[in-house]
């Protein structure tokens, strides 16, 4: 059985269509599939269309969160609701193309554990956003040493990489690298990015900036160590500096230096508020997991998902 995974926000127009696609696709290329959307807090009767087509067909499944949780959150609660053998995690605006999926099949079929979709293009995109993005995986893939580029959330899971991810206890999720970090056997499937089926990106700019923030530190501690390094830098420097004023001091006469203290103090706070902002940043990380609270809150489901308990309410 092949279980695909639609994150839904405000998604009410792409709802029908995508069933439609999908299951032509699906019923052509395995015995057994179901669809599980998830409504992240949708206000624009996605829900609804959920429901109704989950009413009509016993392969479409669904839930709704309690609120708008995000991506992230809608993608884990899929996994843990889904049966299938394999798990695939797609847009359900149809930017990633169902044509790819008799591919992603295959290659499970034939051992593949983790399939990834990559991107053959990035679709169309304004330059701002392009390079922004570009910075971002730029850093990532020095912080993580993998090349996350092209990847994308569209990827085919086998059970046994789905149960892997949903044993990581992590309320910060970042789905897109956990997947090479849980490592398996993994392929990989490129696909050209579509337009938009119908409604907007969900992405604002300063959504992007937090997304970025957040997923760079929650992968790597690369920033502390570099306050770290920052650290012993100024240290040698001020001992030079020291050492000099001394020699100054007792040989010279004292009395030239003050653009250079000036300097200094604006140099060193700067460097020592930027410090403390990072060093913040993953405390404020740190008390997000401590507190323990659940990644979602399901509202209410559609269709036949009983049989999943585990993790449902969680
Ligand atoms: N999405 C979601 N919760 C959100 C934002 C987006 O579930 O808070 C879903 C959205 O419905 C879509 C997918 O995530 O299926 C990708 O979102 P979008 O198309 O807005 O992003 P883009 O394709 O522009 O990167
Ligand atoms: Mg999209």
């Amino acid at each position: 059985m092949v279980s695909v995974v639609l994150p839904a926000y405000n998604e009410a127009d792409n709802i029908e269509p995508a069933i439609k696609e999908i299951s032509e696709c699906l019923s052509g290329c395995t015995d057994e599939y179901e669809l599980v959307f998830i409504s992240d807090g949708s206000t624009d009767g996605t829900y609804e269309k959920i429901k109704a087509a989950a009413e009509a067909d016993p392969h479409v499944k669904g839930a709704e969160f309690s609120r708008n949780f995000g991506k992230e959150a809608a993608i884990f609660a899929g996994l843990s609701l889904a049966f299938g053998d394999a798990v695939i995690v797609m847009d359900c605006d149809l930017q990633h193309p169902v044509s790819a999926l008799p591919e992603m099949i295959e290659k499970w079929k034939a051992g593949a554990e983790v399939v990834e979709g990559i991107k053959n293009s990035r679709g169309r995109e304004n330059i701002f956003h392009k390079m922004s993005a570009g910075l971002f995986y730029g850093i990532m893939t020095k912080l993580i040493k993998i090349d996350m580029s092209a990847s994308s959330d569209f990827k085919l899971l086998d059970r046994k990489a789905v149960d892997a991810l949903l044993e990581l206890p992590e309320s910060n999720t970042f789905f897109r690298a956990l997947s090479f970090w849980i490592g398996f056997k993994s392929e990989k499937v490129y696909y050209d990015v579509e337009e938009r089926r119908s409604g907007k990106s969900k992405w604002s700019t300063k959504g992007l900036v937090d997304y970025a923030i957040k997923n760079a530190t929650s992968f790597s501690t690369l920033p502390l160590k570099v306050i770290t390094m920052m650290g012993w830098f100024f240290l040698l420097f001020a001992l030079a500096l020291g050492v000099q004023t001394l020699i100054n001091y007792i040989w010279f006469e004292a009395e030239t230096g003050f653009t250079t203290v000036i300097l200094l103090i604006l140099i060193v706070g700067g460097f020592l508020m930027l410090s403390l902002g990072i060093i913040g940043h993953y405390i404020a990380r740190i008390y997000e997991e401590v507190k323990g609270r659940p990644r979602f809150i399901i509202r209410d489901v559609a269709g036949d998902l009983t049989g999943n308990v585990k993790g449902q309410w969680k």
